[in-house]
């Protein structure tokens, strides 16, 4: 089973012409309502990829929370670790402007007050845990340390950027991130691999870049690993990181090794961005199979 700790929202969209600037009111078309959050998608791709996934996560007990789990319920996550809490569920609101650009503003809600108390004591039966970094970092690295106790890997996907503890990126196995977020890791200079082998010196035994359309560079101790991206006409890359994530987990998981992994991964990411939405827009591993094998 992959684990997934992590952050479960609803997603509320609303396109307008432009973002409102700050004082002003925008009228927009009508407001979409679709499953979101870090960790619900990453585990919605897993699962997608066939993954046994569980998800320990927490929502509250308003009109959201059926928005924000309708994706894991569809995609046959095991939500026997769900807390119920007593605060709203995670919501994004999400504006798109005509020019495709958003902004987005994330009420943390419930998913800010999970504690590593909420955490089971055995993580029996996990083979993989996967992680994010959209719940209280005390919660997210006391995950790390009891899935490394028990010898069971950790992927971290390091987003949204924020401060990456020494001691958090001491517990991972692999960590994933995109361009940005690498840069906020201060990584040593230099070309692309440099910055992966000063990240990968640090404690992780393998270390992915995602490089949208430019696809994947991966760094082990083995040496370094680019991946073209599959070409497709991307109309929407929400979700494509989330994608690659969930699908990598699931695909080690099966017992790939890192390279078939890191490829059905691009695949899916990019299949991810020829659809609209996040968990909506993924794809179903025989989709990812077809590409594999034509
Ligand atoms: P994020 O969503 O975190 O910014 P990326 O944009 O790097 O992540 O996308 C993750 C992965 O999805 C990429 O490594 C690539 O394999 C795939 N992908 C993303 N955008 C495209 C694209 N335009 N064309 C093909 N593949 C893509």
């Amino acid at each position: 089973t992959v684990l997934v700790v992590g952050s479960v929202n609803a997603d509320l969209t609303v396109r307008t012409a432009r973002i409102p600037a700050p004082g002003e009111t925008v009228l927009g078309g009508d407001a979409v309502t679709s499953p979101g959050g870090k960790g619900a998608n990453q585990a919605v791709a897993a699962a997608l990829a066939g993954a046994p996934v569980a998800l320990i996560g927490a929502v509250g007990q308003d009109t959201f929370r059926d928005v924000a789990l309708r994706g894991l319920q569809g995609a046959g996550v095991n939500l026997g670790g769900l807390l119920t809490l007593d605060a709203p569920t995670g919501l994004a609101l999400i504006t798109v402007s005509a020019q495709g650009e958003n902004a987005i503003t994330v009420a943390s809600g419930a998913n800010a007050h999970l504690t590593p108390a909420h955490l089971p004591e055995d993580l029996g039966g996990v083979s993989h845990l996967l992680l994010q970094q959209e719940l209280p970092p005390e919660v997210t690295l006391h995950a790390a340390r009891q899935a490394r106790a028990a010898g069971v890997p950790v992927l971290l996907n390091a987003a949204p950027t924020r401060d990456l503890p020494a001691d958090l990126l001491g517990q991972v196995t692999h960590l994933i991130v995109n361009e940005h977020e690498l840069t906020a890791l201060r990584p040593d200079g230099g070309t692309l691999e440099r910055q992966a082998a000063s990240i990968l010196a640090r404690g992780p035994q393998a270390v992915t870049v995602t490089l949208g359309a430019q696809g994947s560079l991966t760094v082990t101790a083995q040496g370094s690993h680019r991946l073209a991206a599959h070409p497709v006409q991307a109309t929407d890359t929400t979700g494509a990181g989330d994608t690659f994530c969930g699908v990598l987990a699931a695909r080690l998981a099966a017992g790939d090794p890192l390279p078939a992994a890191l490829r059905a991964a691009g695949i899916a990411g990019a299949l991810a961005c020829t659809r609209p939405g996040a968990q909506d827009a993924m794809p179903r591993w025989a989709e990812v199979q077809a590409v594999l094998a034509p």
